[in-house]
């Protein structure tokens, strides 16, 4: 036998199907067998190690949790503790008390971990103290206290794949959403997932060994952690019998899941794993939805980066989104809402319009700083509430629910006096759990310690026995004062002292100068350097209740604690919808303040088809400190006569400014939002598609140009009549005549296909303005510009026409590049413009552009010299030679 081999497999799986395994066996190199007994401490480290499925293991040991072997290495690393080593184990501590800082940190660095408590008392316990998994926290699992208003959510997703189709299961705990999806492409996979930004994602093994490309593509640029598991974990029978158990009912296709079996699975394994392996509560999980895509605006990867929806494209440069622009939001909950909404702004006129209503309602009122006071108190419900199911909240966190309940009759009351109907509805909706509040303002003391465990949370005149046994001890402690006071007149000892270690209890403490006097009736307990410790009878009688009492509060002070975290928990549903009205209400709010702060106005939406607006800004460009003056522009795309906007100027003139600005007022349109502009019309979009041409993609592995065409060719497959497409410097990124010929042939298949979606094309390339000649629909706008002394000025007015002029070199200028080159440049660019047409050809038609060969060129290159003789070469030359002269 090979001996590392067996350590090995010891190591990998050293806790074996049997459970009740005790020794592991081992061989050295000699073949000689080795028996490792282990004591039964660690077969119950086993036990819960096995039970762990892979999470680190923090086991606790008195006021320590402790980890072994492999996961005491990485802690020890990870966390920077001291690995210790007993009988060979590596090992390595976190004091309890601190556990939920060290646990956070581990969390967020992508581990899971699994926490083995002792459930019952060790003082009680016969033999050894028996412990038990109690929980795993994992990234998406793990919510932290301490009153962190965590702007997005943690979404915890699994993903499956059964006959060539994807099933995803997206679950929130905290929120207690629960949606499945399905799709047959690899590309709306990516999409959806980039989307949801999971905090982490749970496949099986051949799930991962068979996707690692979509893989690493999902994890390259968000930290999202994998969590890997067998494959039987995903057996779609299984997975459905799971749901159907889960949910109480005997078929699925109420949830509207007929048939969509991947999902199925995949859901169902999401909460096998999180129920019975994760030991997360899930019994709140009350509905799975199907996500309908059709009932939103479509938003791809490429979209959400390029428009810079949600986040910066460049977070060293800047950290303005339009996300940014927009949250004004007082609570976690509204933050997390409004980022939901602009992932999915909407699609139909009247939900959009009752959006609007709000928001104008809210515009009108003049209180709102009293409102936004009361509002700013709401603390993260969700996660409070799910934390207190967890059995994670401590005392504070309670009480800061009850702060946040309070504040709700006052929004209650404030929103039933606005007149738009969605926030009536709201209003009715918003229970204001006054009951709740109560109860735990009677329960708790207004600054409780933050664990139960310190004691001292109740309110007087909470319990009558806890009362009691509180005063016996206030009254013990007077007792206690007095005792000393009085031994000190009894024995002369001004320097007497009454007090108490954990270690040793009560003692009377007496100077070394000072023990002579001290009576007969004193029992010596203890030696210091400087004096005597004693014990009384008296002391004794008075530790002997002291301790019982104080034993009695904990206990008491325990149960009530747990008694009123199961009260409280019961109200878990209704508290989830109260903050779901206090989510909505509060973006509701923020859209109203962002539009009064800055200006915008309220857009008609309509159901035609055509996008009009009038002196629109674009919202992040215009809020830098460094846009002095932002300049409006108007835009017309009716669809019809106006399809396709081809625009063409300078650069650094203003046009991807422009391009992105209609894309941004459109999704802020749909959300409900008020835009900046004077005016405008918007008939409502499907999708919005955004491209930048050879946009910098490295980490992707793929070539810059591959990734725009790819992207490109995606919106040719999906674009509607009703979709929007942005296209900037579509075919920058290859060869000039080639990116003319490519952004030629997108054009015309976007004008020209059964369905014409609207369209804005930003190019430099000026030969593209003639697609306006050609094509019925597209239009030609340029950037304004004026030539001045010092060089171009850019008027940043978007007006019909075409840039006729490469101003690329005024911009040389303007960049400060050398006088002499500028000149160079001058000369050079009037030589090419005098070149012959067939070198710069005129876009009358797209295969055009490739330039054709000079037929004495074809001609020698297609010559075999090999075979010529040299007769026949010097006539081939004088034939060519005369063909030339007969070309010029
Ligand atoms: P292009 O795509 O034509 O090269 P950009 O759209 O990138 O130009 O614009 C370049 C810069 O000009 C922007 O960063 C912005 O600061 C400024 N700019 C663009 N449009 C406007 C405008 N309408 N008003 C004011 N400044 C603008
Ligand atoms: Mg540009």
């Amino acid at each position: 036998y090979n001996s590392i081999l067996i350590n090995n497999y010891f190591k990998s799986k050293p806790f074996c199907k049997n459970r009740t395994l005790a020794t592991i066996v081992s061989f050295d190199q000699r073949g000689a067998m080795e028996t490792t007994v282990l004591t039964p401490m660690m077969q119950q480290w086993l036990e819960c190690k096995t039970q762990a499925k892979g999470a680190l293991l923090l086991f606790r040991l008195g006021d320590f949790y402790e980890a072994f072997e492999d996961d005491a290495k990485l802690i020890s690393k990870e966390l920077e503790l001291t690995l210790t080593q007993r009988q060979e184990t590596p090992m390595c501590g976190i004091p309890a008390h601190a556990s939920e800082g060290y646990i956070e940190r581990l969390v967020m660095k992508g581990h899971r971990v699994a926490i083995a408590d002792q459930v019952e008392d060790p003082k009680k316990a016969k033999g050894l103290v028996s412990r038990k998994l109690v929980r795993i926290v994992s990234p998406a699992t793990h919510i932290p206290g301490g009153g962190i208003q965590e702007k997005t959510s943690s979404y915890f997703v699994s993903i499956t794949n059964l006959d060539g189709r994807f099933g995803l299961a997206v679950i929130d705990l905290a929120s207690a959403s629960f949606t499945v999806y399905e799709t047959d492409s690899v590309r709306d996979l990516t999409n959806e997932l980039f989307r949801i930004s999971p905090k982490e994602i749970l496949l099986s093994r051949r799930f991962q060994a068979k996707f690692k490309e979509l893989l690493a593509e999902i994890t390259v640029s968000n930290s999202i952690s994998l969590t890997v598991q067998d494959d039987w974990l995903f057996d779609p029978k299984d997975a459905q019998d799971r749901l159907l158990h889960h949910f109480n009912v005997t078929t699925l296709d109420g949830f509207g899941l007929k048939t969509m079996l991947p999902a199925i699975t995949a859901a169902g394994a999401l909460l096998h794993y999180l129920g019975d392996w994760q030991l997360c509560p899930i019994e709140h999980i009350t509905t799975l939805r199907p996500q309908v895509s059709t009932h939103s605006m479509f938003l791809d990867r490429a979209t959400l980066t390029n428009l810079e929806i949600l986040e910066p494209t460049d977070k060293a440069r800047s950290n303005n989104s339009l996300v940014s622009i927009l949250d004004e939001t007082k609570t976690a909950m509204g933050a997390r809402l409004l980022r939901q909404w602009l992932k999915a702004p909407l699609i139909d006129v009247t939900a959009i319009k009752s959006r609007q209503d709000a928001i104008s309602d809210l515009m009108q009122q003049d209180n709102l700083v009293a409102f936004d006071e009361k509002l700013c108190q709401v603390r993260d419900l969700e996660r409070m509430m799910y934390r207190i199911k967890t059995e994670t909240a401590g005392p504070k966190e309670f009480v800061s629910l009850r702060q946040s309940l309070e504040q709700l009759p006052f929004i209650k009351s404030f929103i039933a006096n606005c007149s738009s109907s969605r926030l009536k509805t709201l209003s009715e909706k918003l229970d204001p759990h006054t009951e709740c509040a109560k109860i735990i303002r009677d329960a708790l003391v207004d600054n409780p310690p933050f664990r139960a465990s310190d004691g001292g949370l109740f309110k007087m005149g909470y319990n009558d026995k806890l009362d009691e046994l509180l005063t016996l001890r206030q009254g013990s402690q007077n007792w206690l004062v007095a005792y000393q006071e009085r031994l000190k007149l009894e024995t002369g000892i001004k320097t007497l002292k009454v007090g108490y270690t954990r270690m040793f209890g009560y003692y009377i403490e007496v100077s070394r100068a000072q023990t002579e006097r001290v009576p007969d009736t004193f029992q010596r307990r203890q030696t210091l350097t400087n004096g005597e410790r004693y014990i009384s009878h008296e002391l004794k009688e008075y530790e002997e209740k002291i301790l019982s009492a104080d034993s009695l509060i904990e206990e008491i002070e325990q149960r009530l604690f747990q008694e009123l975290r199961k009260t409280v928990a019961s109200w878990h549903d209704t508290i989830l919808q109260a903050a779901k009205c206090v989510a909505q209400i509060d973006v509701l709010r923020s859209l109203a303040i962002v539009a009064k702060m800055r200006g915008y106005v309220r857009p008609e939406i309509i159901e035609d088809s055509a996008i009009e607006i009038r002196e629109g800004r674009h919202p992040i460009i215009e809020s830098l400190a460094s846009t002095s003056h932002f300049v409006a522009n108007d835009l017309v795309l009716d669809g019809k006569d106006q399809s396709l906007i081809c625009l063409t100027g300078p650069n650094m003139a203003g046009k991807s400014t422009y391009i992105r600005q209609v894309a941004l007022l459109v999704i802020m349109a749909q959300i409900g939002s008020s835009i900046p502009a004077s005016r405008a019309k918007i008939g409502v979009i499907d999708k919005v598609f955004s491209r930048i041409g050879a946009s910098d993609d490295l980490a992707r592995g793929q070539s810059t140009f591959m990734v725009e065409m790819a992207e490109t060719a995606s919106i040719l497959h999906q674009a509607t009549e009703r979709s929007l497409v942005i296209l900037d410097e579509i075919g920058r990124g290859t060869s000039t005549y080639d990116g003319i010929s490519i952004a030629w042939a997108v054009a015309e298949h976007l004008l020209k296909g059964a369905k014409k979606p609207k369209t804005l094309f930003a190019t430099h390339y000026y030969e593209l303005t003639e697609l306006a000649t050609k094509l019925p629909g597209a239009v030609n706008y340029t950037v304004a510009i004026t030539e001045t002394q010092e060089g171009v000025l850019f008027l940043r007015r978007i007006v019909p026409g075409v840039a006729d002029k490469s101003y690329g070199i005024h911009v040389a200028r303007l960049a400060g590049m050398p006088q002499s080159v500028i000149a160079r440049a001058e000369e050079l660019l009037k030589k090419l413009e005098q070149t012959p047409p067939q070198v710069k050809p005129k876009p009358t038609q797209p295969d055009l552009f490739v330039p054709k060969e000079n037929p004495v060129i074809k001609a020698l290159k297609e010559l075999d010299i090999t075979r010529l003789t040299p007769i026949e070469a010097l006539v081939k030359l004088d034939a060519l030679q005369k063909q030339i002269i007969n070309l010029c």
